[in-house]
């Protein structure tokens, strides 16, 4: 075994070993309350809600942890037994060693490696999600998604990853500033044409038809400065009734999407709070911030890229022959994972502030911190939402306060 091998299943264990920590601590502290809400928590939903709720993050808790493992193991097969040097080789044998080439074997392994995990996502929509009634999707359109999800993501992919893999050749050592530079224009575009084009492949959007509800609604966004175009609603019901509503774009191309689901669930009132948050987003500059954020990241990650490329001892470590870019990229997006999990807590500390500052601007733009946190409290309800999560475990994997820690925010 190479040292970098040794790193690798260090990184590995000690990841999956703290999720699955995670989880368990997150069982722990819902089994507590199998006698009902907490005093904290009383009138927040009925008992009957509370025990569903509870069964249905136990589920998902224990399916999640099987998931994990699952994947854990595929990733050690993979990287430990010389898969991707033995698939590597035999690729080039056929396909040469072009840039082309690279770039489609990058996108052939992607494939590749998603097929072990079909069986998991089939079983989360069809049974768990199913057996909680949430699933509204039906087999036929799971397949179709899956082909279009795949097909988009090909075209779109492998024209960037051609583009990023020729760089080097032709800019040579500052390549992956230019290629920094690439994605992050990518992102900006795809954030305008995402919605536009790409998500009325798989849903169907349409503007909130005219009524009380959307007189309301404009008017709450002309009186807050946002003036939006439009509201858009989307046929979120038809995958599943989970609920939601967010807030995407920029400047001109900025927008509110409620799903219909969303509106079925709450009241005028509680919406008018909904889009008020969502508003409060766009007004207190939450997207700048989530764009420069990731920005520095994506610039660190081709940092690293970069050195990785240039080292013959990462090639090396992991049975590959020679330096290849292509492969320095599979290998990072396989392996980042192990090392940018131990910061989704700063992340997700970042947007939990954003939640609270959107909240506070909702109180005020409604008036009343009420209309929020019966929308809230509807929407856990509906959606089933662990109230009680282990602190350690929200530390980790919400990017939303607890509806309690929400409404504590706005009394005070
Ligand atoms: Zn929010």
């Amino acid at each position: 075994m190479t040292t970098l091998e040794a790193i690798f299943i260090f990184a590995l264990l000690f990841k999956t070993g703290t999720e699955l920590l995670l989880e368990f601590l997150n069982r722990s502290q819902v089994r507590k309350y199998s006698d009902g809400l907490p005093q904290a928590l009383e009138g927040v939903m009925d008992d009957e809600t509370f025990a569903k709720s509870n069964k249905y993050t136990l589920a998902k808790s224990k399916f999640g942890s099987w998931e994990m493992l699952f994947d854990a193991a595929v990733l050690a097969v993979v990287i430990l037994a010389g898969v991707l040097p033995a698939l590597f080789q035999w690729w080039t044998g056929f396909a040469g060693e072009s840039n082309l080439s690279s770039a489609l074997f990058l996108i052939f392994v992607m494939v590749l490696f998603s097929v072990p995990g079909i069986p998991f996502e089939y079983y989360s929509q069809f049974k768990l999600e199913e057996r909680f009634g949430f699933n509204r999707s039906t087999v036929k359109l799971w397949i179709m998604d899956k082909v279009k999800g795949s097909l988009v993501g090909f075209v779109i992919g492998f024209p960037l990853l051609w583009l990023l893999i020729n760089l080097v050749g032709w800019l040579g050592d500052y390549w992956w500033i230019y290629g920094f530079g690439i994605m992050f224009v990518f992102q900006i575009v795809m954030m305008v044409l995402y919605p536009m084009v790409i998500m009325p492949l798989f849903n169907k959007l349409s503007p909130l038809e005219e009524g009380e509800l959307r007189d309301r609604l404009m008017a709450l966004s002309d009186r807050t400065g946002f003036k939006a175009q439009t509201i858009q609603v989307i046929d979120g019901s038809k995958r599943s009734s989970h609920s939601n509503a967010y807030f995407t774009g920029f400047g001109k191309f900025r927008r509110i999407v409620l799903y219909d689901t969303l509106i079925e669930q709450l009241g005028h009132e509680e919406l008018e709070a909904v889009l008020a948050h969502e508003i409060g987003h766009y007004k207190k500059g939450h997207i700048p911030k989530m764009i420069a954020s990731s920005a520095v990241m994506m610039f660190l990650g081709f940092f690293a890229v970069d050195y990785l490329a240039s080292s013959e001892w990462f090639f090396e470590g992991f049975g590959f022959e020679s330096a290849n870019l292509g492969i320095a990229f599979l290998l990072f997006s396989m392996i980042g994972g192990l090392f940018t999990f131990w910061l989704s807590p700063i992340f997700n500390k970042l947007s939990r502030k954003h939640e609270y500052e959107a909240d506070d601007f909702a109180k005020n733009a409604v008036g009343s911190s009420a209309p929020l946190s019966r929308a809230l409290r509807g929407l856990s309800e509906k959606n089933l939402s662990n109230l009680t999560p282990h602190p350690a475990y929200s530390a980790f994997h919400y990017s939303h306060p607890t509806l309690i820690e929400r409404e504590q925010a706005m009394a005070d």
